[in-house]
């Protein structure tokens, strides 16, 4: 079994734990995020998808991706650029973005010891459970 079907079983699975339906349009948007670079666009996603499903709209593969994340099969990855990342990887990881090509990759990091400033952060009472870090970079292709 190859890595891109392995990863299309692991949706399909994980969208019946979750009673979300295999329709056919789903099928579809599964393949390509099997497929396709780990952090898509929904741009990206619509451009293949259409391709085989013509009357798909870009609505119909928004909405199925929400539900995704809704039913924790994706993640938004926001790198504030102009559009919405979505990452396959569920994982806790940073990204790593090349300033020339836009490429991203994940990041691992395994200990992070940061000292949070509470006082000045005004965060006094606050408890922090997470920490998401956006790298930026050229990348060996680019550098
Ligand atoms: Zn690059
Ligand atoms: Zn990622």
């Amino acid at each position: 079994m190859t890595e891109n079907t392995q990863r299309l079983q692991k949706l399909i699975t994980l969208s019946k734990e979750r009673g979300l339906k295999l329709t056919p349009q789903r099928m579809v948007i599964f393949t390509i995020l099997s497929e396709a670079n780990q952090h898509i666009t929904v741009d990206e996603v619509y451009q293949r998808a259409k391709q085989e499903y013509p009357m798909l709209s870009l609505a119909t593969v928004y909405r199925n991706m929400e539900q995704m994340v809704e039913s924790d099969l994706l993640k938004h990855l926001d790198l504030g650029g102009t559009s919405m990342r979505y990452d396959t990887n569920l994982g806790k990881h940073h990204h790593f973005v090349c300033t020339k090509c836009g490429k991203v990759s994940d990041v691992y990091i395994d200990d992070i010891q940061y000292k949070v400033d509470t006082k000045r952060s005004h965060l006094d009472k606050a408890k922090i459970n997470s920490l998401d870090l956006h790298l930026q970079g050229t990348c060996s292709d680019c550098s």
